[in-house]
Formats: C-alpha cells, structure tokens, sequence
C-alpha cells in the first residue's frame, strides 16, 4: 500500500524494503507497508523545511490553522467508526478502546485547534524606557513525532495537534506493527486542507526513526516509547542539540488503603492493570494494599481478575485482547515465569487461553515484594501483583522505589491523606479515587526514566515553539 506521504506526493513501496502488518488476533498480515529508506527521511525533512521556510503553514494567519486544525477534529470523528476498526485490527485493542482512542485524538485537535491565536508574546520592562523589549513565539521547525504501537491513533494526535498548532511542519513515524491509523489520518488531515508538506510520514521500523533522530534537518524529536529506546534518542538528538520530549515506560503504584471504596478500587483496579491488556505505559501494575484489608482485596481482586473478559478486539465487551505481537506474549510469559521463579504466587491466570491469537490470562500475583523483578520492570501485558504495605509512610516508600516516575493511584476518603500522597509521590500523575482520566489540556508525562517533558496541555504547545527576544533602542 501506499505509505509514505513526502510532499504531498503517496509513494507505493516499489523496490524498497517492506513489512507485513498483522492482525495480532488471527496473525494474519492486513497490510503491506514500506521500509523508508534513508534517502526518504532525507527527502521528507528536505520537504518538511521547505515548507517550514517558506511559512506555507506558519504564515497562515492564526485563524485559518485553527480552521483547518477544527476540520481535522471534525473529519475524524466523521470517520470514527472506520477509524476505530482500523486501530483494532492494526492493533488488537477491543473496539471500545479505539473508539474512545479515536474520540480523544478529535478532541486533541479540536482543543488545539484554539491555540494558534493563544500563542502570545509578552512585554518585558528592563529598564526606564530607553528600550522596547518584547517576545514571540515562533514554530521551533520541523518535528520529528515518533509513535509507539500501544496507542497509535492517540499517540499520533497528541503529538501532532500541538505540533500544528505551533505551526511546525512535521514528519511522522508510525511503530511499524502498527501504522494504520496515521496513514488514515495523513489523508484526512489533507483533505481537511493542510497545505502539502507540511505532514509527511514515513512507515519503517527503528531505522527509520534512527535516521529521523539524527537528521541535521529535524529541530525537535517528540518520542514516545521504551526507556531504552529513548536514551538511544536522547544521545542522538544532542549531537544535533535538537529539543527533546520523551514519554517512556512506567511502574507505576496503584495504593488503595483500608478506608478505600474497595468496590471502586477492586473495578478500577482492573481497568489500571488489565485494561488494553496492559499494554499502557500508565498500567498501574502494582496494586499496593493497606495490610489489614490484605486478605479481603486478595480474594476481591482475584475475583474481578477472573472475571476480566478476554476475546478478540471487534467482538466488544473485552477487556483483554491479544497482545500486538507472539514476541511481546513470549516476554510477557518470561515474566510471569520469572514471577514464580523469585516466590510470587500465581493468585489467578498465568497460562495461555486455547485460541489463535497472541493471548494472556489476565494474571494476579500476590506475596509480591517490591525487589521482584515482576515489580520492578514494565511487563506490557494483562499481569499485576499484589504489594502489602502497612502505613502511609511505608506506601510512599514502597511506591516512590522505583526508577519510573509516571502515574500513581491512590484510593482512601481521608482528604488530608490524599493530599499528603499526592503531594509525596515522584510522579507525573497521580489520580485519586480513580485512574486514567486523560484531558488534552491536562499536561501528561513522568519523572525519572519514564520520560522528559510533556504531551498534551500548554506545556506540550510551548515545546514546538522558540521564545524569541527582541530588543529596541528607544
Ligand atoms: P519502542 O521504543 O520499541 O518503539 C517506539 C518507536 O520508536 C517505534 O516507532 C520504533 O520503530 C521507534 N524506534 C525504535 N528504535 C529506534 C531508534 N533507535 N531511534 C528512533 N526510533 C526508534 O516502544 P514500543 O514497544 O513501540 O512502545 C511501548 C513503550 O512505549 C512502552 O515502554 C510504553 O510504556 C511506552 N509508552 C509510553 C507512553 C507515555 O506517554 N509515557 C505512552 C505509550 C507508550
């Protein structure tokens, strides 16, 4: 198929390189996608600074970005249900996942849609008046926005809406195992009259994304994905001093105490560790529980977990899916084996369902410590584990050892307690009395390994821009 976009010009594969995209619940392939070469990244960034220079996008005035951004928001969700079964079969996720994926990634754009005519300068009095001192904003140049394939269409949203809206031009990088959903979007947003060049994407696997990194022509890399991976970004980038945003893995703690509505924690639990099948860099996989409930929750948690539907994506009502690939189910059982290995006890789950599809059990732990491998490394699958902690002081312990610094959860209906536990917890996001709850206005992004600035929110804008000072003598 036609998946490179260089221009304004789809380019067939031809000689290059291809990959096969499979339907991860029958691994059966849907599509057939090209590998860039290096001489397309060249092209596509040659294209993107072009039509940065010549302000094809940026000189627009403000208004009209925000109208084409706008019929970017309203294509999408005119497309909503072909989108959603695209990102399923691309990627596996059950079809009210990409549903609501698809919705979030119009909204993306329609809150960034009123960006444009926001991004403002200021007036900076240095002295008595002998100069005028003001700044801009400007577009930093062209982005690189490299996509992970656990939430493609909303990944790909999150990064591109703000980056238009700065008035950046781009070029996109889908995860090769799933880049279907872009490659839908790139035509909606042309047809929505985005100028060409202005977003060109390139399929490929890393090497492409290397390349892209690397590229003396590219001025900012957005990135979401492994944490190894963004180091190796991270390197790239500074031989090039290129600006930098990294969303990167997660551990992260999901605390329920004693006075906690178990019945709210027990179901949200499950939506935390199991929902997407775990695939979420926010999966709240360890489940941190106050001692003295310990034995109540262990038999509610391995209830639910048991419970937890698990089927193929467009059936609906699932919660577990298949995973996006047999290798990642073949890591995500090393772990479960690694689990037993080091002591944890399988509560629930831990096999493979008898059916095509790369399937997990959803699968509980319990008598998990906070040394076990099983909590300390990012599983992305259906598997979470069980952590006893006795107080407060101890919870902040247990969940603050880690190296990632994500998302954290944190139930009780103490309103001091929940203040405290937000205020002490290293993280990006810490819900309480829920889990989850995404707005694009609302910056997301972690501390530690899990990544170096932020999506979404202004602090997601003002990274595709330069702040510009301009100095007059009176
Ligand atoms: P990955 O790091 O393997 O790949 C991510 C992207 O980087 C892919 O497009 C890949 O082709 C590309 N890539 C690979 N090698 C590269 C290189 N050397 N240089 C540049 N690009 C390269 O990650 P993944 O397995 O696709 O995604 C899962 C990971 O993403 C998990 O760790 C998850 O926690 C993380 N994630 C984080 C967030 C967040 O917001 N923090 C959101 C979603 C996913």
């Amino acid at each position: 198929m036609r998946s490179l976009l260089i221009d304004g010009e789809w380019i067939e594969p031809g000689e290059r390189e291809t990959i096969e995209v499979l339907d991860p619940s029958t691994g059966q392939s849907i599509a057939t996608i090209a590998q860039a070469t290096d001489d397309d990244v060249d092209l596509a960034v040659q294209a993107a600074n072009r039509a940065h220079a010549d302000r094809r996008w940026s000189g627009l005035a403000p208004i009209e970005r925000t109208r084409v951004l706008t019929r970017i928001a309203d294509l999408i969700e005119e497309n909503l249900e072909e989108l959603a079964v695209l990102e399923t079969r691309d990627n596996g996720k059950p079809i009210e996942r990409s549903r609501a994926d698809t919705a979030f990634s119009a909204k993306d754009f329609r809150h960034f849609a009123g960006a444009p005519g926001r991004l403002t300068g200021t007036v900076v009095p240095i002295d008595g008046g002998a100069h005028h001192v003001y700044t801009v904003l400007e577009p930093v140049g062209v982005a690189a926005l490299i996509l992970p394939w656990n939430f493609p269409i909303m990944t790909a949203a999150h990064k591109l809406a703000p980056a238009l809206a700065a008035g950046c031009t781009v070029v996109v990088k889908p995860a090769e195992q799933t880049p279907l959903t872009m490659l839908r979007m790139a035509e909606l947003c042309e047809q929505a009259g985005l100028p060409p060049g202005v977003l060109n994407v390139l399929t490929g696997d890393g090497r492409t994304g290397a390349a892209l990194v690397a590229h003396p022509g590219v001025a900012k890399v957005s990135f979401t994905g492994s944490t190894e991976v963004g180091r190796k970004v991270m390197v790239s980038a500074a031989a090039t001093t290129k600006r930098l945003t990294l969303e990167l893995g997660g551990k992260s703690p999901n605390i329920i105490f004693a006075d906690a509505d178990l019945d709210a924690a027990t179901a949200t639990a499950m939506r935390a560790s199991f929902g997407h099948s775990g695939q979420m860099c926010t999966a709240g996989s360890r489940i941190l529980v106050q001692r003295s409930i310990l034995d109540e929750m262990v038999e509610r948690l391995t209830a639910a977990t048991r419970k937890v539907p698990v089927g193929n994506g467009l059936d609906g009502g699932i919660s577990v899916g298949p995973l996006v690939s047999e290798e990642q189910r073949g890591i995500v059982l090393s772990y479960i084996e690694k689990g037993v290995a080091e002591g944890a006890t399988v509560a629930t789950g831990g096999g493979v369902p008898e059916r095509p599809g790369y399937f997990v059990e959803p699968t509980l732990f319990t008598g998990v410590t906070n040394t076990m491998t099983i909590a300390r490394e990012e599983i992305f699958g259906p598997v979470a584990g069980v952590i006893a902690f006795e107080d407060e002081a101890e919870a902040i312990a247990i969940a603050n050892d880690t190296c990632f610094g994500l998302a954290a959860g944190v139930w009780t209906k103490d309103l001091s307690r929940a203040h405290r536990m937000a205020s002490a917890l290293h993280a990006g996001t810490v819900w309480v009395n829920t889990y989850n709850i995404f707005d694009p206005a609302l910056s997301f992004g972690g501390v530690g390994d899990s990544g170096l600035g932020r999506d979404l929110g202004d602090e997601a804008l003002h990274s595709f821009c330069e702040r510009k000072g301009v100095v007059i003598a009176l």
